[in-house]
């Protein structure tokens, strides 16, 4: 099979939301008067971001899911999105159920795969997305006020809580192991929410790095602190089994949940409950915005000092 045949067999689809799709120099793609582009990239390496026997269809999934979760955090529809691939060889046994993990997903949002890049090298996956919102309602990390209600979606940690099965630091029982996999490898991008936050709060970021190193970029870009409620944080059932440091751990900084973490004035508390209610997903008010700078985790009205930032590729190595 030549780059060709695999790219027509595996990633040339209908593209409904393009006036050209795959197969020309470029897509041509149109937005609306008065719609802004919102535009992300993000790239999975093997080895880094996932280990290299992982499941295919999964890893199709999650490559797109995180994506997808960017625009959620800005509040866009999802409309486009490009496929940079790098492989090791032409595998129809790896590409068939790749594709299916990516294009599932993708049909589920109404998002056209319109182009992309195809070359042989240590494999690694490349996807720009491109989403669009009404013109200046994304929602911006430096959008966040002193005085708001920091909020979170969904539960924190369980993503956290494989990847320490996974290097060995933890054994979970077999049902807490398949429900913290799931989360790790299947995440639910929060795409909906993050649309009908727009107009109801004001910062907002999805959680790809740790909830209390994430937090610290919109205090950073707001000019303001956070207080981080310990025991208010939504932990995932898996978390029951941890000893009480590594669930503050998975809570704190356990990244890969890619829940959204947004800040919205306290006038919006009976919205968002029932906007939590309407969408089945659970909306805990975790914080508050105050004067300041850095954020501060309290546990019985303590700041504990939490040291361990976000991840970070380059202190990692
Ligand atoms: P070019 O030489 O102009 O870069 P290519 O031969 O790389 O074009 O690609 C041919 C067409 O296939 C282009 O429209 C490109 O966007 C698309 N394409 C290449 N790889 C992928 C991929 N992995 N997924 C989707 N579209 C792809
Ligand atoms: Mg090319």
């Amino acid at each position: 099979m030549n780059e060709f045949d695999l790219i027509a067999r595996y990633f040339t689809r209908e593209a409904p939301n393009a006036d050209l799709g795959v197969g020309d120099d470029c897509a041509l793609l149109s937005v609306p008067a008065g719609m802004q582009l919102a535009v992300s990239a993000d790239m999975l390496v093997s080895g880094r971001h996932f280990f290299p026997d992982a499941d295919p269809y999964r890893l199709g999934h999650k490559a797109l899911a995180v994506n997808l979760s960017d625009l959620a955090a800005m509040g866009a529809v999802p409309r486009w999105f490009t496929l940079s691939l790098a492989l090791p060889q032409a595998d129809e046994a790896w590409l068939a159920p790749f594709s299916r993990g990516l294009l599932e997903l993708a049909e589920q949002h109404g998002l056209s795969l319109v182009g992309g890049d195809t070359t042989c090298g240590p494999l690694t996956i490349a996807i720009q997305i491109a989403g669009e919102l009404p013109r200046g309602s994304g929602l911006l990390r430096s959008a966040g006020q002193a005085g708001d209600d920091v909020w979170v979606s969904g539960e924190l940690g369980a993503a956290a809580a494989a990847v320490m099965h996974g290097t060995g630091r933890i054994r979970l029982g077999d049902a807490a192991r398949l429900a913290a996999f799931a989360r790790l490898d299947c995440p639910t991008p929060r795409v909906a929410l993050g649309q009908r936050l727009r107009g109801i709060a004001h910062a907002a970021l999805d959680i790809s790095d740790g909830l209390a190193g994430d937090l610290r970029h919109i205090c950073a870009a707001s000019g303001c602190a956070a207080e981080l409620w310990l025991a208010a944080l939504p932990a995932a059932a898996c978390l029951a089994e941890l000893p009480m440091a590594l669930r503050h751990e998975a809570l704190l900084s356990g990244g890969d949940d890619y829940e959204l973490c947004f800040t919205a004035p306290p006038a919006r508390r009976a919205v968002l409950q029932a906007l939590a209610t309407e969408l089945r997903l659970p909306l805990t008010r975790v914080g508050c915005l105050r004067a300041g700078q850095g954020v501060h985790v309290l546990h019985d009205g303590q700041d504990i000092r939490w040291q361990h930032g976000g991840f970070d590729h380059f202190a990692a190595q």
